[in-house]
């Protein structure tokens, strides 16, 4: 049987499943996504036709850059997806998964452009870009 993972927003007007493994976790730096999550982005992700969500109504989707774009729930503000315009995958964010994930975060990309407010440092590779 397939691992099946859930997560929803904060107010639960949009919640999704997954079929299958999922990436480890990235945390991302960089400022498009120090501005939306208020500190940084930490997301798994996963082929789109693993992803079924409910409540798309709901989602609003932000185009911060020209090649992606960003889910949000329009009633409680939960960031929940990021997805590239031309490939076929969502990340998703991991705090929007309900209960256990059985994920791990592997690096910190973006580290050039992360705030001067944090240090990292759990040993984990980092990119600058
Ligand atoms: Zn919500
Ligand atoms: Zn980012």
């Amino acid at each position: 049987m397939s691992k099946i993972t859930k997560g929803s927003c904060s107010c639960g007007a949009v919640s999704y499943e997954v079929v299958g493994e999922m990436r480890d976790v990235v945390a991302c730096h960089c400022g498009q996504c120090r501005k939306q999550s208020g500190h940084y982005f930490a997301a798994t992700n996963c082929a789109n036709d693993a992803l079924t969500v409910s409540g798309e109504d709901n989602i609003t989707w932000y185009a911060a850059s020209d090649d992606a774009k960003r889910g949000f729930c329009k009633t409680c503000g939960s960031a929940l997806f990021w997805r590239p315009e031309d490939r076929d995958y969502t990340s998703i964010l991991a705090g929007s998964i309900d209960g256990k994930t059985g994920l791990t975060l592997k690096e910190h990309i973006f580290v050039a452009d992360k705030g001067d407010y944090y240090e990292l440092d759990d040993g984990l590779p980092q990119r600058e870009q």
